[in-house]
């Protein structure tokens, strides 16, 4: 079976990636010290990804405030739940707020609209 994480600490894996890329970045371009031109790319590029990042991070905020809160059945803590499937954010148990999936086997596919 594949593994799933929780949709929120996914984004938030990428967003906190994000950052780490931009300052590698924009170490980089002390590589390039010689060269004004690609120091001012590579600082802009590396500027991009940590403003990028920034926006990521206010997604999350956004989508959590639409994420539904629940107690997850096998930890007993709260977690969020976002779309018709999520799996729990400490301990990865899928979750559904979709009365007639209950007992089905856990797929991502559930949240695409096709299956809707
Ligand atoms: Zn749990």
């Amino acid at each position: 079976m594949k593994k799933y994480t929780s949709k929120i600490n996914k984004i938030r894996t990428f967003a906190l990636s994000l950052i780490f890329i931009g300052f590698v970045i924009m170490y980089g371009a002390i590589f390039f010290r010689e060269n004004q031109a690609l120091v001012i790319i590579f600082m802009v590029l590396g500027l991009i990804c940590i403003i990028g990042s920034t926006a990521v991070y206010a997604w999350i905020g956004l989508l959590s405030t639409r994420a539904v809160q629940v107690v997850c059945p096998n930890c007993g803590k709260h977690t969020k739940v976002l779309g018709r499937v999520d799996m729990c954010m400490y301990c990865n148990e899928p979750l559904t707020l979709d009365p007639t999936l209950i007992g089905k086997e856990f797929d991502q596919r559930y949240n695409t609209k096709k299956n809707r």
